[in-house]
Order: C-alpha cells, then sequence, then structure tokens
C-alpha cells in the first residue's frame, strides 16, 4: 500500500489535510493526515496542492490519418505534463473518421503503446451511419458526437434535424450524450454572402467574427434544446462561445431538459477586442467574441449553468494557418492548448477574485468531476474517491510562469498561448498508480490504455 500525502488535497468533501492510500492502481481509502498506515510507503507532498488527474473530453488527436498534424504519443505527452490523465478524442481529422467500428479499431492499432495517459474515443454521428451507433456503443465508446454545419472535413458530413432525430431514436435509453457542434449554417452563410458581397477584408479578425454571428450558435442550440426535450436523451453542447445563448439554456435547465454544455478556456481567456488583425493562430469556431461576452461566461460557469471546461485542442501543421497572408478565410480552424487548461483558468479566476480552497474545488469540478461525468467515468475518473483510478496531479498554485514554446509538449509549438503569463503550474502527474511526469520531465513509460464504456 503507498500513501499520498497533502495538506491540502481537493476530496469530493472540499480541500483539506489528507492522505490518499492507494492499492495497485486503484484508491483503496481517503485517510486523516496523520493516519498513514506504518506498512504504507508515503509520498509527502507537503503544502502542494494533490487533486484528481484532470479529464479533458474535448480533444483531436487527429491520429491515424493526419498524425502530422498531432498523435497519441504527442497529445498524450502534453497531457501528462498539464496533469491530464484521461483524454477523450473527437471522432473526426483522424482518417478514417471514427463513424463505424473498423475505424474505431483502426484508431485503437494506431493508439497501440503510444498514449502517455488513459484515453476514450468519441463515435461520430454523420448522413447516413445511423446503423452503426449501436454497434459503436457495443464497441465501448462513451458518446457520440455530430455537427451541425460543415466541419471543414468532407468526410465528416454535418447533419440537420431529420439527421438529428434519427440518431437520438437510436441513442435514447443508452445512456450514451450527443454532443453538437453548435453553429447553425443559415446565419454563418448570410453573413459570410455579404462580407464577400460588400468586398469585406478577411485579414481583419473583425470580419471573421462577423461571419459567424451569435445567432447561429442560438439557432443551433434551440434546435438542440427542442430534440433533448422531446427525446428525453441527453445532449451536450460543445464549446459554447456566445453568452447570447445562455437565457436559452437557462430556461431549458429549468425545464429539466437533459442539456449539459461546455466552454473553452480561449473563450474564458481571450477576447476578439485584442486579437490582432492576420493572427490566425487564434481561429476557432465558434469565433472567440467580444471581452464583454467573455464576462458574462464566466458568470455562467460560476453559477453552474455552464457545466466544465474542455480545450477543444485542434492544432494542425502551421503551414495550414497561412500565418505569411493572415486571411481569416484561408486558415484552418483550430487552437491548441492541451494540458494548459488548468494554470489559465486558475489564472484568471484570481484576476476575478476567486481562488483559495473554495476556487481550487471549482476548478476541479470543472476540469475533472464534470468532464469525466459526461463520458461516464464517474466512479474511476474524476475524483479523490475509493475505488476510483490512482490518477492524481500535484499543482502548485502559487508559482509565476510564462508559456514559451518549450513548454509546449504537443507536435507544433504553435498556440496563442505563447507568452502568456500563467499562475499555478502542475509538478507531477501520476496515471493509476506510476509517476508518469515529474517537474518537467516524463517518466516511465507509455502505458495509457483506452477506457471502454461497458
Ligand atoms: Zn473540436
Amino acid at each position: 500500500m503507498r500513501a499520498f500525502r497533502s495538506t491540502r488535497a481537493v476530496t469530493t468533501s472540499g480541500v483539506r489535510p489528507a492522505a490518499i492510500l492507494t492499492d495497485g492502481e486503484m484508491i483503496a481509502a481517503i485517510a486523516e493526515w496523520g493516519q498513514v498506515p506504518e506498512s504504507a510507503t508515503l509520498y509527502e507532498f507537503g503544502n502542494m496542492v494533490l487533486l484528481p488527474g484532470l479529464v479533458d473530453t474535448h480533444v483531436h488527436i487527429n491520429e491515424p490519418g493526419r498524425t502530422e498534424w498531432e498523435g497519441f504519443a504527442t497529445a498524450s505527452l502534453a497531457a501528462a505534463a498539464g496533469g491530464v490523465t484521461t483524454l477523450v478524442d473527437m471522432p473526426l481529422n483522424c482518417m478514417p473518421e471514427t463513424i463505424s467500428v473498423a475505424a474505431l479499431e483502426a484508431k485503437r492499432a494506431a493508439a497501440h503503446e503510444q498514449a502517455w495517459v488513459d484515453w476514450a474515443a468519441w463515435g461520430g454521428v454523420v448522413r447516413g451511419n445511423a446503423d452503426h451507433l449501436h454497434p459503436l456503443i457495443d464497441a465501448g465508446v462513451p458518446g457520440f458526437k455530430c455537427f451541425l454545419i460543415h466541419s471543414g472535413i468532407d468526410g465528416f458530413s454535418w447533419v440537420a434535424e431529420p439527421d438529428l432525430r434519427a440518431a437520438l431514436k437510436h441513442l435514447r435509453g443508452s445512456g450514451r450524450p450527443l454532443l453538437a457542434h453548435a453553429e447553425a449554417p443559415g446565419p454563418v452563410e448570410t453573413a459570410t454572402g455579404e462580407i464577400d458581397r460588400t468586398g469585406g477584408d478577411w485579414r481583419r479578425y473583425a470580419t471573421y467574427l462577423a461571419s459567424r454571428p451569435d445567432e447561429s450558435e442560438v439557432e443551433a442550440i434551440a434546435l438542440l434544446i427542442r430534440l433533448a426535450e422531446e427525446f428525453q436523451t441527453p445532449v451536450h453542447v460543445v464549446h459554447l462561445a456566445s453568452a447570447q445563448a445562455l437565457p436559452l439554456l437557462a430556461e431549458a435547465r429549468r425545464r429539466n431538459v437533459p442539456i449539459t454544455v461546455e466552454t473553452c478556456p480561449h473563450y474564458l481567456w481571450f477576447a476578439a477586442e485584442k486579437i490582432p488583425d492576420g493572427a490566425t493562430p487564434y481561429k476557432c469556431a465558434p469565433p472567440i467574441r467580444s471581452a464583454e461576452n467573455r464576462e458574462r461566461l464566466w458568470e455562467a460557469l460560476q453559477s453552474g449553468l455552464i457545466d466544465f471546461v474542455a480545450t477543444d485542442h485542434s492544432p494542425c501543421i502551421p503551414a495550414l494557418k497561412n500565418r505569411d497572408k493572415g486571411m481569416w478565410n484561408d486558415a484552418w480552424g483550430g487552437i491548441a492548448s492541451l494540458g494548459l487548461a488548468l494554470p489559465i483558468l486558475w489564472t484568471a479566476m484570481q484576476q476575478r477574485g476567486m481562488g483559495g480552497d473554495e476556487g481550487l474545488s471549482r476548478v476541479v469540478e470543472w476540469l475533472s468531476a464534470k468532464p469525466a461525468r459526461l463520458a461516464g467515468m464517474t466512479g474511476e475518473k474524476g475524483a479523490l474517491e475509493p475505488g476510483a483510478h490512482a490518477d492524481f496531479a500535484v499543482f502548485d498554485p502559487e508559482s509565476e510562469w510564462t508559456v514559451g514554446e518549450a513548454d509546449l509538449l504537443f507536435r507544433h509549438r504553435l498556440s496563442p498561448y505563447l507568452g502568456a503569463g500563467l499562475r499555478g503550474r502542475v509538478l507531477e502527474t501520476w496515471l493509476r498508480g506510476e509517476r508518469i511526469f515529474s517537474n518537467g520531465t516524463i517518466q516511465g513509460s507509455a502505458r495509457g490504455r483506452e477506457w471502454v464504456r461497458q
């Protein structure tokens, strides 16, 4: 037996001095700080914060097929360095897209002995693959992702209401959520057409922002709420950017509609007003909106209306960002930030008067417990509790540092967070009882395994 001891352990009953007792890969018990059994090997973390390994449910690993963009080895290294012990991979940007069991098997083969952390794979809902959903459920995917607008990937078609209905019919009663990229095509097509008709300047960020208006998110979310309510099947809105959709979501929650929502670090950190023209590493969809919008997202996160935060780490080869031309309509969308979520949120929380033990509990809820719940991992991932995996991060909440290229362990060291001054740093990461990261260095071997939903 081993004991992991800290005066600040983030437990399900708050932050307190505790000793986490483990037996092999599992947590056996949460003991009082002073009650470490004599037979246990003690790992002493002093007043550094001991928290459950983080769970990032929105990551584009891109392997197999686009491993030159990102892959299991590099993505999971970046995760380990950021205290993230579980990744859930999105079904697109890899080839084949994860829309059938055969494609899932190709992903499993690609991940073999490459992942430093545990992972799972969302299945995809695309036009015409409704017959593949049950086999994918049986094969162990935790849920499904779809797009309501063109995804940028021709092999992953977007779906409209008839396809959504067909999918929800299959998912009803399965416990698997349907995750949706919530932008409706109508308002985007209208806005983009107007920009092109009037000769808009695509180097300006304001042009890109205008091309993906708030109404697009609001319209898509209204449809998702209607269907979640009708089918009584959990629907999850990924990467909410527009605060204009919050009243609709609040009203749906009051009616107990089974709808949840995530936002991303970039919507909580950056603001449209500060994004330079031509700075395409900031491109993502939906776009980063105003500072005022950002503060409303923070309020919703604090109130619990936004359930949690996931990175939507979605890198590409640097050439596809077309930085020399800086045209927003001619650059791949997606922000690379895997492993940075904890210090980004923690820093932003200090700026808004949140912190202390209460803040630590909240940030663990947003980055670990609640994303684990979406993927059906509660009880195994996302909390320091008996029976769960011994996945830990050791966090120094006071350390201050500046993000440099050497800190980015994903494949391409290109991110709008380069140069950001952050507070809080992950010192160690443990996966199922083994240390995989310590003071800047990866340790052990790539023994991450797939988490299969039963
Ligand atoms: Zn994404």
